[in-house]
């Protein structure tokens, strides 16, 4: 039997349905699985998303013709069944089923198996193809439970609003950042949020989700300031922007800050390991749960994961797409990336610098597409 989905110099393309799902080149139809800027990009003429989503969008991309689907709910084209279900990644992240001829093909895009308060849980799907991320693919990989994580961040705030100083968090503005603040105690100091994450949280609340009360910094005093959390995207930092906070204290949250060389790198104050990702232990959970005898690893790790999973007697292989990491992007941080490439000896931490490099580039290509540093 033939493939369903191959890859296409446009992006995955669904050979009997003619549609392609989160395209890197213009094409006529689109099924998106998440808003995050690598899976959803500009140009395409239809695009499908699970209607969670479909704010988020708009949102980023403007005006275009987007249909939504609820989770679950089936529609038919070219003679496949197509529905979405949550991947739990961020608001209105969705895998993608196929059906056709008797024969399931399920496209993760990017999913996290840990249940959060921001967005719907993922869901797994049964299938004979799984097609899986693979951005933390690696077994040294394995996060804390959130809650941990948020009680380390609220007592990081804690101290730091005690000792007069504002506490400056660095997250990727569009899921991570709603995500910390979800987790965050308003008891403890005003919450503000950078020009560029507001309009997200706006977002997520009128999709439902509840999340403390922000406010930009034109909006509180100064002497309130010394006592508040300042969510913003990495692009923030050394910014003339942080400077209004003084003496403050920075942290940066990500799945990669479990790496040593990438918190050095960094130079902040903290590191947070909060991905909105599979670690190891989540993805094989995820992909044994499919049932699948095939599977097909995107972006990532995908030699490590192919291998380990030939190993366990699936049929696995590669597939190369243009997929970025929204968990490393940052501009900023460009030339400190760049030099820890051949500094570092540790092989992941030089591939996280590589990857992180190429996407402040690619960034740095499309600085037009808004105020967060782009979303590779
Ligand atoms: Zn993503
Ligand atoms: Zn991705």
């Amino acid at each position: 039997m033939s493939d369903m989905v191959v890859v296409r110099r446009e992006g995955l393309y669904c050979v009997p349905g003619d549609f392609y799902i989160d395209p890197w080149r213009p094409v006529e139809r689109a099924i998106i699985t998440h808003g995050h800027g690598d899976h959803a990009r500009y140009g395409h003429g239809h695009y499908l998303a699970a209607a969670p989503g479909v704010g988020i969008l708009k949102s980023r991309l403007g005006d275009i013709t987007v249909q939504g689907l609820e989770y679950g709910e089936q529609i038919v084209h070219n003679g496949v069944r197509i529905s979405l279900h949550p991947a739990g990644h961020v608001l209105g992240s969705a895998q993608i089923r196929m059906e056709c001829g008797g024969e399931i093909w399920v496209a993760s895009g990017d999913y996290k198996v840990e249940a959060d308060a921001t967005c719907t849980p993922f869901e797994p799907v049964r299938c004979h193809t799984f097609i899986t991320e693979s951005t933390f693919g690696l077994p040294i990989y394995r996060w804390e439970p959130q809650q941990q994580v948020f009680d380390d961040m609220n007592a990081w705030w804690r101290k730091n609003a005690a000792e007069g100083r504002a506490s400056l968090m660095l997250c990727y503005s569009f899921g991570k950042a709603q995500r910390i603040l979800s987790g965050l105690d308003p008891s403890i100091g005003p919450i503000l949020a950078h020009g560029s994450v507001e309009p997200l949280n706006r977002v997520y609340r009128e999709a439902g989700v509840p999340l403390p009360m922000t406010q930009l910094v034109t909006e509180v005093d100064k002497a309130d300031i010394r006592r508040s959390i300042v969510i913003a995207p990495p692009s923030a930092a050394g910014s003339p922007w942080v400077r209004r906070f003084g003496d403050f204290s920075d942290a940066f949250a990500s799945g990669w800050m479990l790496l040593r060389g990438a918190r050095r790198r960094r130079g902040v104050d903290r590191g947070f390991v909060l991905s909105d990702h599979a670690d190891w232990p989540g993805l094989m959970q995820a992909i044994k749960a499919t049932g699948a005898q095939q599977v097909i690893v995107t972006h990532g790790s995908i030699p490590t994961m192919v291998r380990w999973l030939c190993q366990n007697g699936l049929d696995a292989k590669g597939f190369e797409t243009e997929y970025g990491d929204d968990e490393a992007q940052d501009a900023a941080a460009a030339g400190a990336a760049a030099e820890g490439v051949t500094a570092e000896p540790d092989p992941i931490a030089a591939r996280w610098a590589v990857t992180e490099a190429a996407d402040a580039a690619r960034a740095a290509g499309k600085a037009d597409a808004g105020g967060e540093g782009g979303n590779a």
